[in-house]
């Protein structure tokens, strides 16, 4: 069995095959680095609330005590049809199971078609490693000297990180710039209403605008305009991994793989998925590290139940979650449907669930 990837649900699969071996099964994890990052706490390592230890899971502890191999490498493709994964170091592994977690990526051709010049100047969030490996060096540089800092996104991520941003550099400028809609355009009125009133009280400016290139120092605008700007910070929407495309996996109209109830491809029985980088096609589900974390469980009793071939449990992961904006200082805005509140307490709330998760796979490491 290979698992590509070590995102939320995978560190569960590993956790639980420490508990629960598989008898007779040889399982191989590919995973780039030395640690998974937990996303919900990054904008926290933005702000200076965390350091980067306090955002991460180990890996070597977890695969140790899972009695997995573990190839420190990243996938560049995939072969439904031969059951064969291909390593960026030109190596290839066979497979009888795959499981697939490896998150969305950031399109860098694509979006500098959009977007030309992003590529060459933008700070782009994922790789998450390779972005937490800069912020320190930009936020070093803006203690040194008011930057003027644009955040181009206006999803959850985009308005999370312009108010970590704020609350890091308080001399900077920061602009969020959030596309054709408004920011968070996806919540409840009532939420955007808390959201608008939040980055004003932060001095975050606004433009309902579409960035459409970026130069050295200036990002331009879909109305004409340049703002200047010294760090563009690449939070728009994720995309599908590009060695999907040609693996023969059925994938959904965007590029995701495509996973039926039980997590498992609907094109390939023995290929199953989970997280950013699949969609489920019997219902529709936010592309969310909620919806990451709680594919976990029911991931590892469908690889479990496939290799001793027993039957799949169906995941079903409820339509309405608790949804934590964090504002950049210690105070959070709370969604929960259509309702919503926001406080200090709901920081702590966050807080507590982010180090709760990371802490049970933390142990004894
Ligand atoms: C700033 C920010 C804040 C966010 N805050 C929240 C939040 O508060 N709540 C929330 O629900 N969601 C949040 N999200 C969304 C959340 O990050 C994603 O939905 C979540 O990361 C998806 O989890 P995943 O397990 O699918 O993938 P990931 O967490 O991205 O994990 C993928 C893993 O696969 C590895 N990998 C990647 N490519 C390869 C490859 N080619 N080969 C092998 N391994 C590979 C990666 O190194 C990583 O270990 C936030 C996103 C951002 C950017």
């Amino acid at each position: 069995m290979v698992l590509l990837g070590a995102g939320h649900a995978h560190v569960q699969v590993l956790a639980a095959l420490a508990a629960h071996p598989l008898v007779s099964v040889n399982i191989v994890l590919v995973a780039p680095y030395p640690r998974q990052m937990y996303s919900g706490m990054v904008p926290g390592f933005v702000a200076g609330h965390y350091t980067l230890d306090d955002c991460t899971i180990p890996l070597e502890p977890l695969v140790r005590r899972a009695g997995v191999r573990w190839l420190q490498r990243s996938v560049k493709a995939l072969d439904a049809r031969t059951q064969t994964v291909q390593l960026d170091d030109g190596s290839t592994l066979h497979y009888d199971w795959l499981s697939v977690n490896t998150g969305p990526t950031q399109n860098r051709e694509l979006l500098d078609r959009a977007m030309p010049g992003v590529r060459e100047h933008g700070l782009f969030l994922r790789p998450i490693e390779a972005f937490a490996a800069l912020w320190p060096k930009v936020s070093a540089l803006g203690d040194t000297r008011p930057l003027r800092m644009a955040v181009i996104g206006g999803g959850a991520g985009g308005i999370e990180l312009a108010f970590a941003v704020r609350h890091r550099l308080p001399n900077a400028s920061v602009t969020l710039v959030s596309g054709s809609t408004p920011p968070g355009a996806n919540y409840p009125a009532k939420v955007q209403e808390r959201l608008l009133a939040a980055l004003k009280k932060h001095r975050i400016t606004v433009l309902q605008d579409t960035a459409i290139g970026i130069t050295a120092g200036e990002v331009r605008l879909a109305c004409g305009a340049g703002l200047a700007c010294d760090v563009p910070l690449i939070a728009t929407g994720a995309q599908p991994p590009l060695w999907l495309a040609a693996s023969g996996l059925a994938l959904d109209a965007q590029g995701f793989l495509a996973v039926d109830a039980c997590q498992r491809s609907t094109s390939h029985a023995q290929v199953f998925a989970a997280g950013d980088v699949c969609t489920r096609m019997d219902r529709s589900l936010a592309r969310s590290g909620v919806y990451a974390v709680r594919a976990g469980p029911a991931l590892a009793h469908n690889l479990a139940a496939a290799t001793a071939g027993q039957p799949l449990k169906p995941h079903r992961p409820p339509q309405t979650t608790l949804n934590l904006l964090s504002c950049g200082e210690r105070y959070a805005i709370a969604t929960w449907g259509h309702f919503s509140a926001q406080g200090r307490w709901v920081w702590w709330l966050k807080n507590w669930i982010d180090r709760r998760f990371l802490a049970r796979y933390k142990t004894g490491a």
